[in-house]
């Protein structure tokens, strides 16, 4: 079952210089109980996406364009009320910085029991004794003493255990995680990845996970979908994006893995374009090995091949390999 569809949705930001076309045309899908992928280099557009899904877009930012459909609904027209009632209880986030999203002045465990009380009529012992049950489930070490730590007292580790807490709080169906284990050692990334899968099968719940990382995406995820300035250029079954990569910019990212496995930074010649001016034809042509004289002249639009989207002229039926 589908609980979430992206058509075309379009988000972009109004700066004094220009227009900052953020999310440009961006349509997929998420079932019950997947764990959907999003990479690319910073500037994708990849976070302002899952931010948009929250309606967490702030001005300068506006969705202007395309539907979110949520369970039926479209969250693109909810007021902002409606989307305060959802946050939590239907679809919840988990951030990349846990230091800029908990309270450092507030005990973790009355952090999480808002959420609770945010939507829930129960008093405040018997909240509490749930996040403690929470803080365990979630591997928390000494969970009943953590519900009165303050977040300095935690560990990185520990604060983003107490952010899983309080995405799961509500059994939620959509789960988004924008780059939550970045910041964290490995052991501890391999541990948290472990905490989501079971999370996911627990409750069922649909993830999207945002990663610039491929080989963690690897591992947890069963599709992905590669954005490039704004524009998403291949969407698939994990395994096979993996196996078998059709667009140049995927085929690159994929390859730098193998260069961090040597302990090199991993490069993709050229600069990620301006999205206020972004390059004619195909975004990608000016760093693209594969570039041909269609590239920078028109724009290659998004085609099915090998079961799944893939934007590459490489591919088209007129001038590619055809699908
Ligand atoms: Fe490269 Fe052309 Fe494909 Fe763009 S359309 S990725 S420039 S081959």
């Amino acid at each position: 079952m589908t609980i979430l569809e992206v058509r075309n949705l379009k988000v972009y930001y109004y700066l004094y210089n220009g227009v900052v076309k953020a999310v440009d045309d961006v349509s997929f899908t998420v079932e019950e109980g997947e764990i959907l992928g999003i990479a690319g280099e910073s500037g994708s557009g990849k976070s302002t996406l899952a931010h948009s899904i929250l309606g967490l877009v702030k001005p300068p930012g506006k969705i202007v364009g395309g539907e979110i459909i949520f369970q039926g609904r479209d969250l693109t027209k909810l007021s902002e009320e409606d989307l305060r009632r959802l946050r939590g209880r239907e679809i919840s986030m988990v951030f990349q910085d846990p230091n800029t999203y908990l309270n450092p002045i507030m005990k973790v465990g009355y952090q999480v029991a808002e959420v609770y009380e945010a939507h829930q009529n129960i008093d405040m012992d018997k909240i509490l004794d749930r996040v403690a049950k929470l803080f365990k489930r979630v591997r928390m070490t000494d969970p009943e003493k953590r519900v009165g730590s303050y977040p300095h007292e935690l560990s990185g580790g520990m604060k983003q255990r107490a952010l899983i807490s309080m995405a799961v709080a509500l059994k939620p169906k959509l789960i988004i995680l924008d780059e939550p284990t970045s910041a964290l050692d490995v052991t501890i990334q391999l541990e948290i990845i472990d905490l989501l899968r079971e999370m996911r099968d627990e409750l069922n719940a649909s993830m999207i996970f945002i990663s610039h990382d491929l080989e963690l995406l690897s591992e947890l995820t069963d599709k992905l979908m590669i954005m490039y300035a704004g524009r998403v250029v291949e969407y698939g079954y994990t395994k096979d994006v993996f196996k078998d990569a059709k667009h140049p910019y995927t085929e690159a990212l994929i390859n730098s893995i193998k260069y961090i496995r040597k302990g090199l930074l991993p490069t993709i010649e050229g600069e990620p374009p301006s999205l206020i001016n972004p390059p004619k034809g195909c975004r990608f042509h000016p760093r693209c090995p594969r570039r041909f004289e269609l590239c920078d002249r028109v724009e290659p639009k998004p085609i099915s091949i090998a079961g799944r989207i893939v934007s590459c002229h490489l591919y088209g039926e007129e001038y590619g390999e055809g699908g």
